[in-house]
């Protein structure tokens, strides 16, 4: 049998492979398994020899963070310029990984303090998060959860699955379960079909998403038999994560048009990084092509503060201004919302460009992408619809801004707790 590492260069040279060879290369379970998590591998692949400080260093990182990249992903590298390549830089370690910055959090978005059940984030008022996978195909350099992503220990377990299943069950305002991980797509046709099986027959659940990179880094492991569980599920949706217009392969458009067929909405949440995407660029190609493969790009988020990210993360103002690149500019289907995910856990929170400039009583000044600026005149005489009734029937408190703004009760101001003159009240 050949080995993993010569097929990849016969590819990189564009040989054809034997029959045996695309049989193997095609088989995601010959991809994980064959997954590249030597360095020495690495250093055949691409001709180079590291030398022994890069070498221990690259070592130590992958004690902190497991390195492990399909072939297939691998194989899309630039041979020639493989240090500069945004695929090579999202798969390989980088020493800058064991750095902690000032900022840095081990759990930024907190999904340990708003997890009622092991493995269930609950941090919206109508929707979930259920990480029902710890392993992924690929392991990007700049997840999140990379402190639990590959961390044998917090592998869910069967027993810990029902306890999430049954908090969905009881908790009856919870209309959107996500599914995540880890990748849910590395779990086998047969158990995703038990999860979204038991999920189905709950009866408030109005629908489900699968949060999955496998279109980026393992094509090959939308099958047609999982195609075949997908479909039996009506309401799913699923995300995936192209951060870069070379990541849609002839492959990855296969399998994203297996996926459309079967009638599955498609959105993609794209990460911005430091010397990968950070581009008006390149971004613009990306969601053109997502576009053309039916795929809403859906976020864009700001890399988190999770520890050893530093190298990743870019100002804020880089993703305004690839915003201000893309509204106007391009098919409004194909931008983003450009998020920031707020540390200490608060969820997503959209920025981007200010379109509004000034107000007055009745007159609103708005500018568009070009620079135009008008004026919108507000109706003389509007009287508001009231939610007060709809309110008063559910018996749902608006929360929030949202709770400020309606007349649900006579709340006027949002305290934030520990203020001392309130306390002194
Ligand atoms: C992102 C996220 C969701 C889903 O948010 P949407 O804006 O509805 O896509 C739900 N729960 C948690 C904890 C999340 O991080
Ligand atoms: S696929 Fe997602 S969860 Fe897995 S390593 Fe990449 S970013 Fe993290």
């Amino acid at each position: 049998m050949q080995k993993v590492v010569e097929i990849i260069k016969q590819r990189q040279r564009g040989q054809l492979l034997s029959e045996e060879a695309i049989a193997l290369w095609q088989d995601w379970k010959w991809q994980v398994k064959h997954s590249i998590r030597e360095i020495s591998q690495v250093e055949e692949i691409f001709d180079v020899k590291l030398d022994a400080y890069q070498s221990n260093d690259i070592e130590k990182t992958i004690k902190s963070f497991p390195m492990a990249i399909t072939p297939y992903y691998l194989s899309l590298v630039d041979p020639v310029d493989f240090k500069n390549d945004p695929v090579f830089k999202q798969a390989f370690p980088d020493k800058r990984e064991l750095d902690i910055a000032k900022y840095d959090m081990a759990d930024p978005l907190a999904e340990d303090k708003d997890s009622p059940v092991e493995g269930v984030t609950h941090r919206y008022p109508d929707r979930v998060l259920l990480h029902i996978s710890n392993t992924c195909a690929m392991y990007c350099r700049h997840c999140t959860r990379k402190r639990k992503v590959g961390d044998v220990d917090s592998i869910p377990s069967k027993e810990q699955m029902l306890k999430g299943i049954e908090y969905i069950k009881k908790t009856p305002e919870i209309r959107d379960v996500l599914l995540s991980g880890g990748d849910p797509f590395l779990l086998s046709d047969e158990y995703l079909d038990w999860i979204l099986g038991e999920i189905s027959t709950i009866p408030h659940v109005e629908l489900v998403r699968i949060g999955t990179r496998t279109p980026v880094v393992l094509p090959y492991r939308i099958t047609d038999s999982l195609i075949e569980v997908l479909k039996k599920y009506d309401s799913l949706w699923l995300n995936t994560h192209f951060n870069h217009p070379r990541e849609i392969t002839e492959a990855s458009k296969g399998v994203l048009k297996k996926l459309v067929g079967a009638g599955i909405p498609l959105g993609n949440q794209s990460v911005l990084l430091a010397d990968i995407n950070d581009s008006t660029d390149i971004m613009k190609q990306l969601v053109h092509k997502l576009v053309q493969n039916k795929v809403r790009p859906y976020y864009l988020y700001q890399c988190d503060l999770s520890e050893g990210l530093e190298h990743f993360r870019t100002p804020i103002g880089v993703g305004i201004e690839i915003m201000e690149s893309l509204r106007g500019h391009t098919s409004g289907f194909a931008v983003p919302t450009y998020v920031v995910d707020a540390p200490g856990g608060g969820g997503k929170i959209p920025v981007g460009p200010n379109y509004m400039l000034s107000w007055s009583a009745n007159k609103v000044i708005l500018r568009n992408f070009e620079g135009v600026i008008t004026t919108y005149h507000e109706p003389d005489a509007y009287k508001q619809t009231s939610n007060k009734l709809i309110q008063d029937a559910t018996g749902i408190k608006p929360i929030g801004i949202q709770g400020l703004l309606s007349d649900f009760d006579d709340s006027i101001t949002l305290t934030p707790s520990g203020i001392s003159r309130r306390e002194k009240e």
